[in-house]
C-alpha cells in the first residue's frame, strides 16, 4: 500500500472490561455480557478472580494519589471481579461507549452505567481507555493461553 502506516477505519482491536464487585453482587454478570455480545462484542477470555489490595492498586496505578484512589481500590478488591477480553472493530471506543460516562448521573440512557451503575465509584464496569492501556491490562488479567486467539476475523 501506498501509505502503510496510516491507521485504517475500522481497527480490529481488543480491549479489558471488569465487571465490578457492585455488578457481581447484584447478580448482572449476564445482562452485561449481554450488552457486550449483542453490540457484536466477541468474548476471547473470561474468568472470576479475587486481587489484592496491592494488585488492585497496581491495575489502577494511573489514578494513585486521587481523591478516590482507596475508595475504588478497596473496592476492587472487596469480592471476586470478572475480567473479559472484548474484541470487535474499534472495541476499545465501542465498549466505552456501552458503558457509559464514569459517574452515572453524566451517563447516556441505555449505557450501562446509566441503567445499572450505583454511583460514580460503583460504577458496574472498567473499560480500558487506549490501545496501550487494553495491552496492559490484558496481560495484567491473562496469559496467551488463556486468549481465544482464532475467534476474530
Ligand atoms: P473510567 O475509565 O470511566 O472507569 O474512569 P477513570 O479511569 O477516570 O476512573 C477509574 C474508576 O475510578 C472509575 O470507573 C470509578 O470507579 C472511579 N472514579 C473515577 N472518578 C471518580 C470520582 O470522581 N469519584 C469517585 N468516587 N470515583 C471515581
Ligand atoms: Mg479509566
Amino acid at each position: 500500500a501506498a501509505f502503510p502506516l496510516l491507521k485504517p477505519i475500522n481497527m480490529l482491536e481488543r480491549t479489558l472490561i471488569i465487571i465490578k464487585p457492585d455488578a457481581i453482587k447484584r447478580e448482572l454478570i449476564g445482562e452485561i455480557l449481554l450488552r457486550f455480545e449483542n453490540a457484536g462484542l466477541h468474548v476471547l477470555a473470561m474468568k472470576m478472580v479475587q486481587v489484592s489490595k496491592r494488585d488492585a492498586e497496581k491495575f489502577y496505578a494511573e489514578h494513585a494519589g486521587k481523591s478516590f484512589f482507596e475508595k475504588l481500590t478497596t473496592l476492587l478488591s472487596s469480592t471476586p471481579i470478572i475480567p473479559v477480553v472484548l474484541s470487535g472493530e474499534n472495541a476499545i471506543a465501542h465498549v466505552r461507549k456501552i458503558m457509559g460516562a464514569t459517574n452515572p448521573v453524566d451517563a447516556e440512557e441505555g449505557t450501562i452505567r446509566h441503567d445499572l451503575a450505583l454511583d460514580g465509584t460503583q460504577n458496574s464496569v472498567h473499560g480500558s481507555d487506549s490501545p496501550d492501556s487494553a495491552a496492559r491490562e490484558i496481560a495484567f488479567f491473562f496469559n496467551t493461553l488463556e486468549i481465544f486467539e482464532n475467534r476474530e476475523g
